[in-house]
């Protein structure tokens, strides 16, 4: 019998009840603006960069728009100007070029390892090369590295790292957060992420200088005193003629809807780990099929997962990931030659006008990734892994 998935690889679970009943009160208030509050309140917003900035251990936080919407505020607030150029993993999504395209900044990309992390020895060479003071470090896929020693090359070089946590909210190298090793941590709250309010992003930091001009960048007017995970309004006076007004706030509804979610991500990191080890024991030993690597140090948030198909040519590639689809499995090839639904490689984002990176492309060449929604069952994830065995076992004897 040939088995078929029928879960959706799209579908999220639904907003928890305290969230819709906060998101209700906030649209009965009218009030949706963050800084629209009544005496005393002190507004869904504040509170959930409060609630945030102690969840991760950080001094400060700012809700924003959108994941790539903290990324530009981090790399304006660490100083990047135009003209500037800003290393970054050459294996990540588009808006994170985009958020360095967006400042008038170039992208230099730097190399992925086999286990999918920056290539620590490249990134010395590149920042040698390029005279680069900036990083934005993708924790691509929640594959984090040795943070440890990416900090001590980029400290001794006097770089200053922003993280991008897009996938590693909650996950930590050496039970350090991501996000709280680099000058500021930003992390994004879109649907397909860890905390969902549809669109959404958090920027975290406790240097109080470069969070005074994140807040004012991201609009908030002069009124950062009604912030309550921010610096003290004197940190203000020095910087608030300086800043423009980039406006990218958060409001009270989405904030609403997240706060209750916040207590939920640690059972919600636990759900991912239990999905990615069922279908990393259902793969392990399949021949033709490598899987990444996870070290001991780093607390994964999987809510992703990535095989390799070493050595398999495009065509071979192209006909598992057909074979898959048509049992129901949708995988994401990052080898493929031209851009296809939000994956996307470094070569195509020909702005950045960018040599070839050939570890990378060798990399990518055999890359496959699939979604792993909290809505699949554990039973879910056994099926999947059986039906990718097979049609991998398939394609090795057709070779
Ligand atoms: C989603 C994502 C972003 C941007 O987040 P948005 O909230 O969609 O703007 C940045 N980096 C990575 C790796 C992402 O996956």
């Amino acid at each position: 019998m040939t088995e078929i998935f029928t879960a959706s690889f799209t579908q999220q679970d639904p907003i928890p009840e305290a969230g819709i009943h906060a998101a209700e009160a906030v649209l009965r208030s009218g009030r949706l603006h963050r800084y629209n509050v009544a005496p005393g309140e002190p507004g869904e917003v504040a509170l959930l960069e409060q609630e945030f900035a102690a969840l991760v251990g950080a001094k400060y936080c700012l809700a924003v728009a959108s994941g790539g919407a903290a990324i530009g505020y981090g790399l304006r607030a660490v100083g990047v100007q135009p003209g500037d150029t800003v290393l970054t993993n050459a294996f990540t999504l588009a808006p994170v070029p985009g958020a360095i395209a967006a400042l008038g900044a170039k992208p230099a990309f730097v190399d992925v390892t086999p286990d999918l992390v920056i290539d620590l020895d490249h990134l010395e060479q590149q920042i040698a090369a390029t005279g680069a003071r900036v990083v934005l470090l993708s924790l691509m896929r929640g594959h984090i590295g040795d943070m440890a020693a990416l900090m001590r090359i980029c400290d001794a070089a006097g770089v200053q790292v922003i993280e991008d946590c897009a996938h590693t909210m909650g996950a930590d190298w050496a039970g350090r957060p991501s996000g709280r090793w680099g000058a500021v941590g930003c992390y994004s709250t879109q649907t397909y992420k860890h905390i969902n309010s549809g669109e959404g992003g958090l920027l975290v930091s406790d240097d109080p200088d470069l969070m005074a001009r994140a807040i004012l960048l991201s609009g908030s007017y002069m009124l950062y005193d009604k912030h309550l995970a921010a610096p003290d309004p004197s940190v203000f006076e020095q910087v608030r003629y300086q800043m423009p007004n980039i406006s990218g706030r958060m409001d009270h509804l989405r904030a609403a809807v997240l706060r209750p979610q916040l207590p939920l991500l640690a059972a919600r990191c636990a759900g991912w780990r239990a999905r990615y080890a069922v279908l990393e024991d259902g793969l392990r030993g399949c021949n033709g099929l490598r899987l990444i690597l996870r070290p001991p140090e780093e607390g994964f948030v999987p809510s992703s997962f990535q095989f390799d198909l070493p050595g398999w040519s495009g065509a071979a590639v192209r006909r598992l990931v057909g074979a898959c689809a048509a049992r129901g499995v949708e995988l994401k090839w990052f080898g493929a030659p031209n851009p296809v639904g939000f994956t996307s490689r470094y070569d195509h984002w020909r702005y950045a006008d960018t040599p070839e990176l050939p570890q990378t492309d060798g990399i990518l060449a055999g890359l496959i990734d699939l979604r792993l929604p909290l809505t699949f069952s554990l039973d879910d994830c056994a099926l999947l892994a059986r039906i990718i065995r097979a049609e991998v076992a398939q394609a090795m004897t057709d070779a």
